[in-house]
């Protein structure tokens, strides 16, 4: 292995790195354990055709370091950790592929819990699930929270209140013109909530279909889809893509406030976390968010298992995470993706301090 994986081990202190293989399935995959100080390491299964292994190693371990902050910044009782398998899912998947993954699974004896990612599907993770009881993502009917997208979006509305909040003195949705970038599974249930609450929304989809499905059901108006970032609106709420906050778009934002589902919104998180703080835009972290389903999803191995008004609970405390690290942001004058961070360092030096 190139001595550059054991630097990136001590440099952010991983706590494991599990190689899994069995050969007679096809199965090659890395899970990385980044931190467990908060609770078991939990973090979606990837499966992608990764150019080789060093590839997906380095992956694995980005992602899990990711969700160790994710889990602290919302305040939940987890790790970060991450399955990665290398294969083309349309091609490499098989139903042995996935139970011989959660035999690996479940012999870690509840180190990591999993669920979908990026190819993977619900009805993948239930197949494992046969096989472990730590593949979580399952759907309601085996104990599970089923969609992740509707908690999703609920904890999107969350997050857009305490900004709201923020920038107007009101958490108050009514009045306020919102512009959603992409109404697939989370953007068409913010639209819902938004409308529910009486806020001027605005909707743009590359799916014309999409698009259709959602005006005929609430009263939105609609624009193209190289319109929408540009709007003059309050809230611009990316629900589509990555990296689309860069140079190019943070200069024509006209909103007070960015805050959507969408993963990995700064196409350079230092770079343009400071560029859009620049620009008085209040930009809401993504990884913060959009934790709603993350959420839901580790509801199921509580204690008395899957309780959907304890999720909502649960996921109404992003309001509190949010305003909080605006309060950060503001006392240290540094961008809010940075004072994320801040909020979840603190909580893990916490937690290392109490285990001591
Ligand atoms: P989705 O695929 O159902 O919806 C995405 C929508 O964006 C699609 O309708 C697509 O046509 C549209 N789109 C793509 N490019 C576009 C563009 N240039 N302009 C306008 N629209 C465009 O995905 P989703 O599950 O709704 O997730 C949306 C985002 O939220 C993704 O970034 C995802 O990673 C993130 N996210 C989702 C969940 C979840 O539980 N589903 C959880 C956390 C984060």
């Amino acid at each position: 292995m190139e001595g550059y994986i054991f630097e990136l081990l001590e440099q952010y202190d991983y706590e494991n790195l599990i190689f899994i293989q069995e050969k007679s399935v096809g199965l090659k995959a890395v899970i990385a354990i980044h931190s467990t100080r908060l609770g078991p390491a939990a973090g979606g299964t990837r499966m992608y055709p990764y150019a080789g292994e060093i590839d997906a190693i380095k992956d694995a371990m980005r992602l899990a370091r990711a969700m160790t902050y994710k889990w602290a910044g919302v305040g939940a009782n987890c790790g970060g950790g991450k399955c990665v398998v290398i294969g083309d899912p349309k091609r490499d998947k098989s139903e042995a592929l996935l139970r011989a993954l959660g035999r690996h699974i479940q012999r870690l004896n509840g180190l990591f819990l999993t669920g979908v990612d990026v190819g993977t599907t619900v009805e993948d993770i239930e197949i494992m699930h046969q096989e472990t009881q730590y593949a979580i993502t399952v759907s309601e009917t085996l104990g599970g929270p089923g969609d992740t997208a509707p908690p999703t979006a609920l904890g999107v509305i969350y997050g857009m209140r305490a900004c709201l909040n923020a920038i107007y003195g009101s958490p108050d949705p009514k009045g306020h013109s919102v512009a959603v970038q992409g109404v697939g599974a989370v953007g068409k249930d913010v639209v819902a909530h938004l409308v529910k609450a009486g806020a001027i929304v605005t909707i743009a989809d590359v799916d014309q279909e999409k698009v259709e499905r959602v005006a005929a059901e609430y009263p939105v108006n609609i624009v193209a889809p190289g319109e929408i970032i540009t709007l003059p609106v309050d809230v611009f709420c990316p629900c589509a893509l990555g990296a689309i906050l860069n140079d190019q778009t943070i200069p024509a934002l006209r909103c007070k406030i960015v805050c959507g589902s969408a993963n990995n919104q700064l196409a350079d998180e230092k770079r343009h976390g400071e560029m859009i703080a620049q620009r008085g835009i209040l930009y809401a972290p993504d990884f913060i968010v959009n934790a709603g389903g993350a959420l839901s999803g580790i509801e199921s191995i509580k204690p008395g298992g899957y309780n959907r008004q304890h999720v909502e609970e649960e996921i109404a405390r992003i309001y509190d995470m949010m305003e909080k690290l605006i309060a950060i942001s503001q006392e240290q004058q540094i961008p809010t993706y940075r004072a994320a961070d801040l909020l979840a360092e603190q909580r893990l030096a916490q937690a290392a301090k109490e285990k001591i």
